[in-house]
């Protein structure tokens, strides 16, 4: 990371979203683009985040939503945040709202960076094992402001420090989606260079609005299909078939989930506050396939680096 001194205050987020040390639970940038090129690791903020009594020499479940700008990932980190704190799995949506993720931040010009909820949620795991669960927002990547070099570097970073990555898309998956792609399985190969294991781990691809069901069911059937016939590329362009190839190689689990549109409340009204009873209840019923899809202990993967926890 850049040494470079301190940048101004970030705009990342509305200043009272972004913790002080210390001070209550919230989203924290760990990495942020500079201006005049370059990164920045903020790591007192990271330090403060990691080398917590509460989290120091576990194993990390580490949860990162990448993709473009505007499409529902700080809201959906929002929403696995709420579930993951909720007194009542069966009734997380309706339990009291506590400060999560910022989400729909309009237009305003953006951070590119990565951003770490301050308080990493403790888990046990199948086998007995206490780790803790590390949710992780990337920012600004992909809007018409950041360089395609700035969010690439942040996409690769947050696909190298997760151990789930979702990979968020609005509509569809589409070739394109591969432009974003291709970058990060060029550190996949050099990272297979010089271990024998897969260099990442968990892959979902996230569709959002997904509005042919009738054709794919939606949740996790619907979308494990989409992506392995996205994956056995079918559509024959040679330059595909060896970017899926290597997708295939750099991840050692892939799977698909298709979500519904939310409801018009949810995707364009400035008065919803995430309130259950504003979205669509057939986006309330996937909603409450997805979280335990991710996020139920059995489905967690601890963050493995050259075969060690
Ligand atoms: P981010 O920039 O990707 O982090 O996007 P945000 O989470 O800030 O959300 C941007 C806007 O999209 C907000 O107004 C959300 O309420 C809305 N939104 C959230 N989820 C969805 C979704 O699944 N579909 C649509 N169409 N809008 C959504
Ligand atoms: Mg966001």
């Amino acid at each position: 990371a850049s040494t470079a001194p301190p940048a101004a205050p970030t705009e990342s987020a509305r200043p009272s979203d972004v913790a002080e040390n210390n001070a209550a639970p919230a989203a924290k940038q760990v990495l942020s683009a500079l201006e005049e090129g370059g990164f920045r690791l903020h790591s007192e903020n990271l330090k403060s985040i990691l080398l917590a009594d509460s989290v120091v020499n576990k194993p990390v479940v580490v949860i990162s939503v990448a993709g473009a700008f505007r499409k529902g990932k700080s809201f959906l980190l929002d929403m696995m945040l709420r579930y993951l704190t909720a007194r009542d799995k069966s009734s997380w949506l309706s339990e009291p709202r506590r400060r999560g993720f910022p989400w729909r931040s309009g237009r305003r010009r953006h951070t590119t960076g990565l951003l770490m909820w301050s308080q990493p949620v403790p888990v046990t795991l199948p086998d007995g094992t206490e780790a803790v669960i590390l949710l992780m927002d990337t920012q600004g990547t992909f809007d018409n402001q950041s360089t395609m070099h700035e969010s690439s570097t942040v996409f690769a970073l947050s696909t190298l420090l997760s151990s789930v990555q979702i990979f968020n898309l609005m509509g569809n998956l589409q070739n394109d989606n591969l432009e974003h792609l291709q970058l990060f399985t060029e550190y996949g190969r050099l990272a297979l260079q010089d271990a024998s294991s897969t260099p990442f781990q968990k892959l979902l691809f996230l569709i959002r609005d997904w509005q042919f069901a009738h054709e794919l069911p939606l949740g996790a059937k619907g979308g494990d299909e989409l992506v392995q016939e996205w994956l056995d590329c079918q559509s024959g362009k040679p330059e595909l078939v060896s970017v899926c190839e290597h997708i295939r190689k750099c991840f050692s689990e892939i799977g698909g989930f298709l979500l519904p549109h939310p409801g018009p409340k949810v995707a364009g009204s400035a008065e919803f506050d995430g309130s259950s009873a504003d979205m669509d209840p057939l986006f309330v019923t996937m909603l409450n396939e997805l979280m335990p899809n991710i996020l139920a202990p059995k489905n967690l993967t601890v963050k493995m680096v050259a075969g060690n926890p």
